[in-house]
Order: structure tokens, then sequence, then C-alpha cells
């Protein structure tokens, strides 16, 4: 007769079952043996504690997946196993089957979105898992919704699939299991002893298998998570309805086993009373009324102390909380001797921590065991793989081509190219202005050698090398190494992928003869840090392209194009996750993997509201009202919302034996406050509200408690003279107004810009924008690199209108003959390459300029054209100001003056940009020119007298609120407002003030710093 024995967390149940097993060995040592667990997790945990308990060889230790596959060998009547990939690709194509023959449509849109084929898979996998045959879906639903339509077909065809091929998944071998041992009475009949522990649920195969099995198995122990004395604990929830769901199969009643907690007091006492009712709920001010006793109370936060039990520490985010849980977790090995293997660090979701722990674990050299693998498409060697391969299959992006020439993953000695090839690449590709298609690559190249061969014959030095050749010579080399077959089968592609990877030396005695590919496994190598990661995840890599093969053989070998070829390896990689080598190291899990595993300490993190417990959703594909539907029609479909957080937690807290630390940041990303979750709140309250541990940015950390050698240095301020600017220059950085050496406090500019300088107005505006970009465009003299891009920008733009206007007004021709011979020379004359957009856009810039020329006559009225593109310095003569700095000299052309009836002039400046300009502006000193140049017309040029003046806004065919005849005080306030802050900018760049100061509508896209400034401020 089966036994059932029940029994709290950390009571030993484990412990009991190995002890069970060592007994019947003890006295039958070959008598066979089963131990069923939930996953290859505790498979591999349950081993290692048989193993640490004294051996016990030949014992079989499953989960239900390989039992099933055991019991089908022995029967006789294995069957090949459908894996993921293929599984996925075979719903795939009935998918899109269905979808051609209109038999799906409600799905139809959904068929490419991310994660719907596997939400498909899930769904089949749950009713595979209930037993519900595609038949018998396929009547409950009569009458329902199209939607369960759609998915009862996919069902009857994924069904009919596995059939016709013979191959079955795992729930299916779970079925064929059970007619195997319902057909076969010998079959498992010699299994002396058969255990089963760790479960937290039972589905009805399982059920089904189990109950076969337990009959004829001699001796048959279950062990589960409760309380004889209290069954209905809102903690064991979930153990409950497993309970429940064992005695209705197994026809068991439950016992309680005869044990103790082996938890350290506080823990054990948190245990017995986690969320029983009546127990520690305080009223608000009251004392708490909890059971816990004086010295079953959580220890100090201290991660010095020794005192077993329970701990709580909050840290401003999430870094900073993992970074506190590895701090703890080093001082339970330094100073408590624990080993790795007897540390956890648990999450409820385990992505949002794991690229932090990684990292902070590296940092403080504390090897991790990562548990349910790290999603593929992350690995860098992976991603870069994936952007070569995209390559053909995106028509050669510039900038993808420009990573992969410079990826440490690829040995490219065979085709000549190295980082100057790389870098000369990148300068052809600006000049080009490619942004992709080989052909425009080629056209690049070409004019590289036509500008090559002008530089050659007008410039004032030698001739260059011809280092452009040899970089198309290596790009042509690359493409045919590229170039993938046309029109074939995965098969034909994959072997393709492989031969470009090439091979792996450390299994290759000899070079492949055929081609070495880019020797990407070699590369990977040959960094010892990342190298055992990156060979593990190019090994997944190629089990997702043999997932492809394999896929193929099952489902029938097509053709298909390169691109489609590269979507489906895209997907595949998507979905698949690799896993490191198995090494010893403290494990990193989240919390539904590690149940039914204990450890000595455990760090329980991220406990913030909306973290743990999580939301429970329901099912996307049968949702819950489907559920109660085709309940009441008979099929045994659960609820997804079970309220299993509660357990969820239990299970968690309770892994740690001796000591626990709960962590949760308090701020949100956003920087909100981020409140504790109730589970937090609960065990706090148990623990009569201990002061907990708070981890701030502004604390310094007690030199003793350094994990590493840089929070070492951090905390003793040992610097040395590079790390001590370091400091000083992050403090400045984070004021909140900009000041001091580190903030653009330069040196002495007097020379540079001395009396003798003549001066742009736009560069002088450019100051008083921003000291900042003024510095880094004018005295670093830096650049934007800007991405090429097909089509003109705004400054090819403000170009192209000036010409027009400027020759319309001076030549006595037609406007559109004007924009259409500028147009027409303009690819060339500004270096742009037409999209297939510019013959529109060429319309619509001309009726722009008829609308603008017409407004401008009607506000020119009595006015004459007086001059046009006036030139001041630049061999005329200077404006010279007399200013705060001495005399200032200027220089610069003015769009246009215009002489009114009185005599008088009138200054406008064409603007193609829309932005507003008033009054303000030239008060905060950041539109000058306006001014500077009525004054050169006025008193360099000697054209008279200015009264007024304007922006014209060419594509808004308006002036600009900014009227110097308007400017408070009249036309000579404009100028002395100028005036004044002409000399002080002057002043402020001769003495070297150049802080950041971002524009209150933002900083302009065109400022040089903008990709590396630390003031930077997004525009509205
Ligand atoms: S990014 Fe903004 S703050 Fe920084 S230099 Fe440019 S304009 Fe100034």
């Amino acid at each position: 007769m089966p036994r059932l024995l029940l029994a709290p967390a950390g009571y030993g149940k484990t412990e009991k079952i190995i002890q069970s097993i060592r007994q019947v060995l003890a006295e039958q040592p070959l008598a066979p043996v089963i131990a069923i667990v939930p996953n290859m997790i505790q498979a591999a945990g349950f081993r290692q504690r048989m193993a640490a308990s004294g051996g016990t060889l030949g014992v079989e230790v499953h989960t239900f997946h390989t039992l099933y596959a055991e019991l089908l060998t022995r029967a006789e009547r294995p069957i090949p196993l459908l894996i993921d990939p293929v599984r996925i690709h075979l719903l795939h194509a009935i998918v899109d089957d269905l979808c051609q023959r209109g038999e799906i449509r409600h799905y139809a849109g959904l068929r490419n979105k991310p994660g719907f084929i596997a939400a498909l898979r899930n769904t089949i996998e749950e009713l595979k898992r209930t037993r519900i045959l595609p038949n018998d879906f396929q009547s409950a639903i009569l009458g329902s919704d199209v939607r369960l339509g759609e998915i009862s077909q996919v069902y009857s065809a994924y069904q009919n699939w596995l059939q016709e091929q013979n191959w079955a998944d795992n729930e299916g071998r779970g079925w064929l299991s059970a007619i195997a041992l319902e057909s076969n009475p010998t079959l498992g009949i010699d299994i002396r002893l058969l255990t089963v522990c760790g479960f937290d649920e039972f589905n009805p195969t399982q059920l089904s298998v189990l109950s076969l099995l337990a009959n004829r198995a001699k001796e048959t122990l279950i062990t589960l998570t409760g309380d004889i004395q209290h069954p209905m604990r809102p903690a064991h929830h979930r153990f409950h309805r497993a309970q429940l769901a064992l005695a209705n199969s197994l026809h068991i009643q439950p016992e309680a086993m005869d044990s103790l907690s082996l938890l350290a007091p506080a823990i054990a006492q948190m245990e017995k009373t986690l969320f029983e009712p009546g127990i520690a709920r305080n009223v608000p001010g009251e004392e708490a009324i909890s059971p816990v006793t004086e010295d079953c109370r959580a220890p100090r936060n201290d991660p010095g102390s020794d005192i077993a039990g329970i701990e709580f520490l909050e840290a401003q985010n999430r870094p900073a909380e993992a970074r506190a849980a590895m701090r703890w977790v080093k001082a339970r090995i330094v100073r408590n001797g624990l080993a790795l293997n007897d540390i956890a660090i648990l999450v409820r979701t385990l992505e949002p921590y794991r690229p932090y722990l990684d990292e902070i674990a590296a940092e403080f050299g504390i090897p991790l065991r990562m548990v349910g693998g790290q999603p593929l498409e992350e690995n860098p060697a992976v991603a870069a793989l994936l952007l070569l391969l995209s390559l053909p299959a995106k028509d050669w992006p510039r900038q993808s081509l420009l990573e992969v020439w410079r990826s440490p993953y690829f040995d490219r000695s065979e085709n000549a190219i190295n980082a100057s090839e790389a870098a000369l690449l990148d300068e052809i590709s600006r000049q080009g202005r490619v942004e992709s298609g080989l052909s425009k690559w080629r056209e690049a190249f070409e004019l590289w050698e036509k500008s090559q061969v002008l530089t050659g014959e007008f410039g004032d030095g030698p001739a260059p090398k011809d280092h452009g050749g040899r970089v198309k010579h290596a790009f042509e080399s690359f493409v045919d190494l590229l170039a993938p077959p046309t029109h074939t089968s995965t098969r034909e592609y994959v072997a393709f992928v492989e031969n470009l990877i090439g091979d792996d030396p450390a299994l290759t005695k000899r070079p492949s003869l055929k081609g070495r590919g880019l020797n990407a496994v070699a590369c990977a190598r040959a960094n010892p840090s990342t190298a055992e990661r990156d060979v593990a995840a190019l090994r997944a890599f190629k089990d997702v392209l043999r997932g492809l093969v394999l896929a193929e053989s099952a489902l029938g070998e097509e053709t298909l194009s390169y691109t489609d070829f590269f979507a489906d390896l895209r997907g595949a990689v998507e979905a698949a996750t690799f896993s490191p080598p198995a090494q010893v190291g403290v494990m990193v899990s989240s919390v539904l993997d590690a149940r039914g595993l204990s450890f000595q300490a455990v760090a329980l993190m991220g406990l913030s509201e909306g973290e743990f417990p999580k939301l429970e959703r329901e099912d996307i594909l049968l949702r819950e009202s489907d559920r109660v539907a085709l309940r009441e029609r008979g099929l045994p479909l659960e609820t997804r919302l079970h309220g299993d957080e509660a357990t969820l937690f239990y299970q968690a807290a309770t892994r740690a034996r001796q000591r626990l630390l709960l962590t949760r940041p308090y701020l949100a990303e956003d920087g909100q406050p981020w409140e504790a979750s109730p589970f937090w709140e609960e065990i706090h309250r148990l623990n009569r509200n201990p002061a907990v541990g708070r981890v701030r940015p502004e604390d310094r950390l007690n030199p003793a408690e350094a994990a590493s050698h840089v929070e070492w240095r951090e905390a003793t301020r040992e610097f040395d003279v590079h790390m001590k600017n370091g400091v000083e220059t992050l403090i400045a950085r984070i004021k909140s107004i900009a000041g001091g050496k580190y903030e653009g406090e330069m040196f002495d500019l007097n020379e540079r810009f001395g009396a003798a300088h003549t001066w742009s107005a736009s560069r002088l505006e450019s100051y008083g924008a921003c000291p900042f970009e003024f510095f880094v465009a004018h005295v670093l003299e830096l650049e934007p690199r800007e991405e090429p891009e097909d089509g003109y920008d705004v400054r090819v733009l403000g170009s192209m209108l000036h010409k027009i206007l400027e020759e319309f007004y001076s030549g006595g021709k037609a406007l559109e003959v004007v924009a259409q011979e500028v147009f027409a020379t303009a690819p060339q004359a500004y270096g742009f390459r037409p999209t297939p957009l510019w013959g529109l856009q060429q319309e619509e810039l001309l009726k722009r300029l008829e609308e603008t020329v017409g407004a401008l006559a009607e506000v020119s009225r009595g006015y004459t054209p007086l001059a046009l593109e006036a030139k001041f310095g630049m061999g005329a003569p200077p404006l010279v100001l007399k200013t705060e700095a001495g005399d200032v000299r200027l220089h610069g052309y003015i769009d246009r003056v215009d002489a009114a009836p009185d005599g008088s002039l009138r200054v406008i400046d064409y603007k193609s940009g829309g932005a507003v300009i008033s009054a303000m502006h030239l008060k905060e000193g950041r539109r000058l020119q306006l001014p500077i140049y009525a004054q050169a017309a006025q008193e360099a040029l000697g054209l008279g007298e200015v009264s007024g003046g304007f922006y014209w806004h060419i594509l808004k065919a308006e002036a600009s609120s900014l009227k110097l005849e308007n400017f408070e005080g009249g036309i000579r306030a404009a100028f002395a407002t100028a005036i004044g802050h002409i000399g002080r900018h002057v002043v402020g760049i001769r003495a070297g003030h150049f802080e950041p100061k971002p524009p209150t509508e933002g900083c302009p896209s065109y400022c040089p710093a903008v990709n590396f400034c630390w003031r930077y401020k997004k525009g509205f």
C-alpha cells in the first residue's frame, strides 16, 4: 500500500526518502529503486545528497518525462521524442497551412507575432496534460467562439501529424506509458521501492502513471509538504490541492511524518506562523503581538553577525540590491565558512536581476550557477553571428557591416581585414552616403577612387596611397564569402552557416580543407575570461541549427529564400537558451526552480510591491470564461488563477536552513518610492519589526565589509591620482549647476581669441546658447559624426533655399527657372543622394518658395532691394565693435538689405528652420546675428542708417517675432544689448569658461557633444 507522508517545509522529507532507500539497499543491495523528482535540477540535487549520504549505486532518479521514456523502453515501445525546436516549427507550419486554406481567420494576424506559437504550444501541452483528446475538445467547443474552433483545428492537425509520423511529445509519451502499464500487468512489477518527493502539484497523466506503478511496486513512499493538524493552512494551499489529487487517484490517506524541524529557530518560527490568521496582525501604532520568542528574533543586520536567522535589507535600486545581497553571500563564505553549494540567491523572476548578479559576482570573484539558462540571443558571440548572417539578408547595412568588421568574434585575416581597413571603410561609406545596398557600396568605392585621384592631382601633399583599393578588394572577397546559396533547402543553408562558423580547434586536430570560414569558435576560445561562456553559447547555436534540419526532415524538404531561412533561424535563436558549463557555485534561480531544494543560507531578493506576489494573469488563448464553460461541458480544465503566490513564497523562504536574507529595492526605476511587498511586511511583522538595513548611495562603506578590490579602494579612499581626479569629476558633474575645473573651466585662450581674431555672429550665438557646445565645436573643432542618410539634411536645405533666393533677386530669371537650375545640380553640389521623393520634394519646395516670395513682396511694398549677400570682413572691411572685451572684429554675409522710401535701411536674414525667434533670445544673448548685421550694414559697409530688420522664415513665409524696430527701447537698445552680450561672451571665451548650459527647450541635435555630454537635455 503506498504511503503518503506529510510534514511542513524544513522537516527533512528528502532526508527521510534517502534513509528509506538506504535501508532497502542495505537489505537488498541490487533491489530496483526508482526515485521521482519534479525536474532535472532537483534530480541533480537528489543525486548529490545521496552521494553525500554514502552513495546509493543503481538507484534510478527520474523526472516524470524521463520515467515515461524508460517505461516505454521497458515495454519495448520506444517512440521518438518531438523536441521543442521541431515542435515550434511544426506548429508554425500547421498554422500557416490553416491560414492559407482560410480555416484560421481570427488568429491569422498573430501567426508571426512573437510568442503566439509558444502560447499555442503551451495550450496544447495543457490539454494533453489534462488528457483532453482533440475530439473531446472539438465536441465541447461546438457553438463556442470561433477562436476556440481555430485552437481545436490546430490541436487536431498537430495530433494527427504525430500519429501519422509515429512521434510523440513528452505528454504523449505519458499517455503511452499509462497505456503500456495498463496493457502489460508485469511492467514495473519488479520495483522494490518507488519514492516521490519535492512535488507541489500533479497533473492527471502523472497521477495515472503513478497510481498504476504504485500498485505494482513492493513499497511506495510519497512525501509532500503539509500538516495533518492544520490541513487548511494558507501557506500550504497549493500542497493541499496536490494532496487531494493524490488521495483521489491512489486512494491513500496522509500520515504525519515523524520528524522535527531542521531549520534555525527564527526560520522555524517563521515557517510555523507565516500567513496564519490572527498572528502578528498589527494595528498601526500598537506593539506587535507575535509568538516569536526572544531567542528566535532576527540577528542584527550586520553581515558580521554569526547568529543564524532572518535579516532584512533595503537598497536604492536593483543594482544596489544585487551588490548588497552578493556582499552578504561573500560574508557567509568568508566568515561562516559555508561552501558555495550551501548558498542560494532566489528571485521570483530572474530576468531583471540576471545582468547585475552576473556582473557583481564577477567583481566579487564568486562563481554562480544560474539556473534556467540564459537567452541565447544575448550572448555576444551569438549576437555577432546573427549580425554577420543578417548582412546578405538585409542587403548589407552599413552599421552592421562595420560592426562585423570590428568584431573580435571573427577571424578576417583571410580577407585581409583589420582595424585600419574597417576605419577606412567607415570613411568611404560616409563620403558615399551608404546606408545599405551592395550597389551603393560599389558606387561609394568609385566615388572614393575619384576623390583620391583629385586629391592627388590638386592637393598640396603627395597623392594618397591606394588603401581604398585594398579595402574594396577586401570588401568584395568578404561579400563572396558571405554569398549564401540561392533558394535551396534548410539543410544547405545550415551547411553554409556551419562552414562560416568554422571548426572548433579543441575538437579538430587538422584544420578543414574546405575553407576556414571565419573561425568563430577559435576566436571565442582566444579570450580565456569569456571562452567557456561563449563556446557553450556557440554549441547551443549549433543545436538550434540541427533542430532546423531535423524539423525539415520531419516536415518534408522544401526550398526557401535565404531571407526566409534567416527569419526562421532568428526566431529559433530568440526562443533558445543556453547554460554555461555546470560548475560549483552559488545557485541563482527563480523561486519556481528552487522548490524542493534546501541550503544553509538563502538571499531572497526583489520583495517589493508587484514583484512578489506576482500578478496572476489569465491565459490568453484559454480564458477563464472559456475554462468555466468547458468545465460545465465536462472537460477537466482548471483555473489559471489559483492564488498560489503565498505558497510559493512559503517555499522560497523555507529553502534556508540557517540564514535567510530578505532584500528589496526601495526606489522604482522612475525614482518614485517603491512600497514593500506584503510578503516582506508579513515576515517583518512576524519578527517584531526588527531594524531594516538600508543601503544608501551616500553611505560610506566600512572597509571591513568591502567584498572586492574596487569596493575596498572606494571605502578606504586610497585612490591614486587618476581615481582622485575621477571622483572629483563625478562629484562636480552631479551638482545641479555646472562650474569648476571639471565643468568646462579651461585655460587661458587670450592668445587664440585675441584682439586680431575675427568673429562670426553664429559662433558668438553658439557661446550664448551653451558655452560647452562652443568649446567642443569651435575650440576642439569636433564635428558630429552623422550616420549617412539618403536625401538632404537641414544644412543642405538652407544652402539650396539661400542660393535660389539670392539668384532670383539678383539675376532677373523666373523663380521656377532658378529653382530648377539649383535643384538639377544640388545632389552633386551639396553631396547628397536623392531619395525617390526628390521629385515631389522639389515641387513642394518650389511651392513654398513662391509663397515666400509673394509674402516677402507684401511686406516689402515701398522698399527697394539695395544689397544681396553683402559681405563684411573676409577681405571687405570688418565690423569693429567697442565692448567690455575691447575692440571685437566681426565678419559675415548679410542676406538682404532693403532701402525704405525715406532712405533708411532694413536688414533681412533668411532662416530655413521654423524655430521661433523672439526678442527674448536677443535679451539672453542667443540671437545676435540681426543686430550685428544691421550695424555692419551701417558702419562697416556704410550703406546708410538702419531703422529696422527681421529674420525671414522661408518655409513659413513670415517674419520673425523679433523685429529690431520693435525691440524694447528701439533699435539702439537692441544694438546696446547685443554689444553687451558680445563683450561678455568674448571675455568668457578668452578666460576659458565653457560650462555646459543646456538650452531650456533642450539641446540641439547638431551640437557635436550630444552623444557624450553629461548635461545633455532632450528637446521637447
Ligand atoms: S549637449 Fe546640450 S549641454 Fe551639452 S554641450 Fe550640447 S547644448 Fe550644451
